[in-house]
């Protein structure tokens, strides 16, 4: 009886709490993305406040990050050939993150791609395949671990900076007194929370050949980030080249997979990870997951990969939590051992 009677107020405590909570949602375009934050707080008042404040912090970053804003300290690196000193924070941090990446995924992750990935027109919008002399010696100066002796290195956040951003606005979030969120920062999903009815968050994967809903998947406080060859791409003589790039081929990824998924606490980390994972590749980003889960050398992550054949593969922790919606032609679990 007692039970019940617990149950039972809890269950008016959460109602109560749900009615008390009023959403606030507001849309903004930055970083060539349309960014949508929902928050739930006591007061629209709040929630307004807070919108703003994650805007203007999202703003700042961009005058940061920025490859064609003059006045940003990316372009102040890609056009004085040097690191500034000293580094903003926010900078220093990316550029740290990036260091380890590089060196985890063995270049795979690699933003100093940025003069390769300019001259197949993917910042211009004037598409073309370069020849291979161009390629290759634009890719003598991409090696990111010379950043500081490398005057010639050329940057680009593109792969972490929504990613990034999303963490950032968590903070705000969390400093005030927020509890139940979701962040849309044009595919990067961060959920803060749970719903506030008490339910999980419900985030649509996107089907990579009819933009419909592939799987659906319930998370708590979770980033959610994907990358695909169909997001943008272009056509010539019947070939496709994606704006995902293979480091060691200075060619567009040629990679197995139509899109990657990662599932973890940071944004910023399933940024990257999803960028990484997508150029490796089907085989070896399971045996590259297994082995930095086995190292724990990471924040523990989980994987949807979706193949250009139509398998759906993921990672054994989202078992209980993903519900798949499109035919796939065949669905896996990976679990560590
Ligand atoms: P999106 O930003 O479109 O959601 P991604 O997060 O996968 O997709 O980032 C893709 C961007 O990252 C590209 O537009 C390019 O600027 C940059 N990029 C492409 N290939 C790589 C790579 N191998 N490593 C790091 N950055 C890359
Ligand atoms: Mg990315």
């Amino acid at each position: 009886m007692r039970k019940i009677v617990v149950s039972f107020l809890a269950g008016l405590s959460l109602l109560f709490l749900s009615c008390s909570q009023k959403k606030t949602s507001e849309s903004f375009t930055a970083m060539n993305t349309f960014m949508t934050v929902s928050i739930y707080s006591s007061s629209s008042k709040t929630g307004e406040a807070v919108c703003r404040q994650i805007q203007s912090r999202v703003d700042e970053l961009e005058q940061i990050l920025s490859t064609t804003l003059p006045s940003s300290d990316v372009y102040f690196i890609n056009h004085n050939s040097k690191i500034p000193s000293p580094l903003k924070p926010e900078l220093k941090l990316l550029l740290d993150f990036c260091g380890q990446m590089y060196e985890k995924t063995d270049g795979v992750f690699n933003p100093a791609l940025y003069p390769v990935i300019r001259e197949w027109g993917f910042t211009t919008g004037e598409y073309k395949v370069p020849s291979a002399e161009k390629i290759q010696e634009l890719l003598l100066h991409t090696d990111f671990s010379k950043l500081y002796d490398d005057e010639k290195i050329e940057l680009d956040f593109g792969a972490v900076g929504k990613g990034y951003a999303a963490d950032e606005a968590l903070l705000i979030l969390e400093e005030n007194g927020i509890k139940s969120a979701l962040l849309d920062f044009g595919g990067n999903i961060q959920a803060l929370g749970k719903k506030p009815d008490g339910s999980l968050w419900k985030v649509g994967i996107k089907n990579p050949w009819d933009g419909q809903v592939a799987c659906a998947l319930s998370v708590e406080s979770k980033a959610v980030v994907t990358s695909g060859g169909y997001e943008r791409f272009f056509e010539k003589d019947g070939e496709r080249y994606i704006h995902i790039f293979d480091p060691a081929t200075g060619h567009p990824s040629q990679s197995d997979l139509e899109s990657v998924t990662i599932v973890c606490e940071s944004g910023i980390y399933a940024d990257a990870l999803s960028t990484a994972l997508f150029v490796m590749g089907k085989d070896k980003a399971i045996v590259w997951w297994k082995k930095q889960m086995a190292e724990k050398s990471f924040p523990a992550f989980d994987f949807i990969l979706i193949t250009k054949s139509g398998e759906l593969i993921y990672s054994e922790g989202l078992s209980d939590f993903i519900e798949p919606i499109y035919q796939f032609v065949s669905i896996e679990t990976v679990s560590l051992n």
